[in-house]
């Protein structure tokens, strides 16, 4: 099979949304009128974010969608992708399922993929995702006022539980950790919901690398601080099972590969959000509240402020 062979095989799919895909020196794009583009890359490298052994369809999933959790982060609408991918071998098995796993994702959100490259190499792959968001309404870091509220979407915590599980550092019940990798293995990007804050969040961010760090951004960016109630952050059974171990703890304030998005909102949009929730049957919990004062405090049940040490994943420490 040569490597045109495997691009018309696997990642060529019709692309009505361009002017022009798969199968020249560049895709075409036309943006609707009034839109800006967002677009965004992200990496996946073996060894590095996922085992080598990874299972394929899976692995094609997550590759997208990370990228769309980015899109859902700016309240973009998702509409092209290319692909950049590292092959160590042509294995047809591997290639079926992974581009099945890649294209399912990428039809249940309308999303073309018009290019990319493919070579040999260890097994690594790149996803450039390209969006759509009216003029003047994306939703950016930056944003974050005094007084508005922060908000978390889905559950905290349980991609990083059933990491810590697959590393032998814990051990899960069957039950728990069927719950927890589906979070690690098959994170579900938030799009609709960076769709319907457009207008009311006042901030977002994709949680990527842990909570605190990535709020950290949001407050960085936004010359701000917050007070967390340590109470209010929504975990799963399995991780409320580890809640009260700094384990648990550090998968919920610091553990990365959740993809659900932080937020901020005027008190006055509560209402507005809750019933996004409601009608996106997603849970949306409010956590705390931004403040002038740069620095994060995260207070327990008893109002006193933990001692936090690590604040998230970075890859270079
Ligand atoms: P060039 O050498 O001009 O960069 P290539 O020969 O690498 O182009 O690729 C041929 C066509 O296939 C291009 O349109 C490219 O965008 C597309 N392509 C290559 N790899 C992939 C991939 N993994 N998925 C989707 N499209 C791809
Ligand atoms: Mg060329």
């Amino acid at each position: 099979m040569t490597e045109f062979d495997l691009i018309r095989r696997y990642f060529t799919r019709a692309t009505p949304g361009a002017l022009l895909g798969v199968g020249d020196d560049a895709a075409l794009l036309r943006a609707s009128a009034g839109s800006a583009l967002a677009v965004s890359s992200d990496m996946l490298v073996s060894g590095t974010h996922f085992p080598p052994d990874a299972e394929p369809f899976l692995l094609g999933h997550k590759t997208l969608a990370v990228n769309l959790s980015d899109m859902a982060a700016m309240g973009a609408l998702p509409r092209w992708a290319t692909l950049a991918i590292a092959l160590p071998a042509a294995d047809d098995v591997w290639l079926e399922r992974f581009s099945a796993g890649f294209f399912s994702l990428a039809q249940r959100y309308g999303v073309e993929l018009v290019g990319g490259a493919t070579t040999r190499g260890p097994l690594n792959l790149c996803v450039t995702i390209i969006g759509e968001v009216p003029q003047g309404r994306a939703l950016l870091r930056s944003g974050a006022q005094p007084g508005d509220e922060i908000w978390v979407s889905g559950y905290l915590g349980d991609a990083a539980l059933a990491l810590a599980h697959l590393q032998g550092r814990i051990a899960l019940s069957e039950a728990d950790l069927d719950i927890c990798a589906q979070a690690l293995h098959r994170p579900q990007p938030r799009v609709e919901l960076g769709l319907a804050l457009r207008g009311i969040a006042t901030s977002a961010i994709d949680i990527s690398d842990g909570l605190l760090a990535d709020l950290g951004h949001i407050l960085e960016a936004s010359r701000a601080g917050a007070q967390i109630d340590l109470v209010k952050l929504p975990v799963s059974l399995p991780v409320a099972g580890y809640f009260g171990q700094p384990a648990g703890m550090q998968c919920v304030l610091a553990g990365g590969d959740d993809y659900e998005l932080c937020f901020t909102a005027h008190p006055a949009r509560h209402a507005e959000v809750s019933d996004i929730a409601a009608k996106l049957k997603l849970p949306l919990a409010n956590i705390g509240t931004v403040v002038a004062q740069q620095g994060c405090s995260v207070f327990d049940a008893a109002g006193n402020p933990l001692k936090l040490e690590r604040t998230g994943y970075e890859h270079f420490r």
